[in-house]
């Protein structure tokens, strides 16, 4: 589904993506981890054109990722993203926002859209919110807006940065719980997270990003239970 082969990314003189090589399968969830300024965001910001790459390739189901070219707005419906701040448009009310993109870039019809953003917004449990604007919203009641916004757009792939760190404690496990449900439909998802209990619950696979390389990758239950690469396990011991 998401292919990375030898990403390189710099800005200016300062390389941040050294090589990237990996797969993301259909269906599985990755959960990419790693320390701070290692090149999480950018490598996310990279598969839907938020960024550009210098060399190497991003293939969505085959088809080049090219931040400069005119098919990058069809990979953005294919593949949605989830912000750490939610980035709701603020002079919507839920439903609109969830409406927003399948009415306004896929030209879809209004009434049929309508009828399934109040679908998404029930299954991420905001039935009665639904004509709230986000600043009435808690920040994980906007999360989940953005969750529901994300699947309207029927996308093959969800790329989610931090979707948890910047809300409080109590609002954390509502926004995991989610996910967690999205996880078991079997979404196809690439998380970066600092939630490692999370990410031992729902990860089918985790990529650990060191300073701009994949140090190790591999089945959840290996890398965050058995890791075998001294950095992996310096930092799981870090944090956790
Ligand atoms: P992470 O998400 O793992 O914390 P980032 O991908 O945000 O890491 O950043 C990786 C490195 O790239 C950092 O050194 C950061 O300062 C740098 N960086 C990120 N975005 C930009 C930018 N727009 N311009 C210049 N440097 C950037
Ligand atoms: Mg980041």
């Amino acid at each position: 589904m998401i292919r990375f082969e030898n990403v390189h990314k710099s800005f200016g003189k300062h390389e941040v993506l050294k090589g990237i090589t990996a797969e993301v399968d259909k269906g599985q969830v990755v959960c990419l981890i790693g320390a701070s300024g290692s090149g999480k965001s950018t490598l996310l910001r990279c598969v839907n054109g938020l960024e550009d790459y210098q060399s190497g390739n991003i293939l969505i189901d085959g088809e080049r990722v090219d931040a400069h070219a005119a098919s990058i707005h069809n990979i953005r419906t294919r593949v949605a993203m989830v912000f750490q701040r939610f980035n709701l448009f603020p002079h919507m009310t839920a439903l609109q926002n969830v409406m927003e993109g399948p009415v306004q870039v896929l030209g879809e019809d209004k009434a049929e859209v309508r009828a399934r953003a109040e679908e998404h917004l029930r299954r991420v449990g905001l039935a009665d919110k639904m004509n709230f604007y986000p600043s009435a919203l808690s920040g994980g009641q906007q999360q989940r807006v953005a969750i529901a916004r994300a699947l309207a757009m029927r996308p093959e792939a969800i790329l989610l940065d931090e979707p948890t760190s910047a809300l409080d404690p109590e609002m954390v496990g509502e926004v995991l719980s989610v996910l967690r449900d999205l996880a078991e439909e079997h979404m196809t998802m690439l998380i970066v997270t600092h939630e490692i209990q999370f990410a031992r619950e729902v990860a089918s696979n985790v990529f650990f990003l060191d300073k701009g390389l994949i140090a190790e990758h591999g089945a959840a239950k290996d890398v965050l239970v058995r890791p075998q690469n001294a950095r992996t396990q310096e930092f799981l011991r870090r944090v956790t």
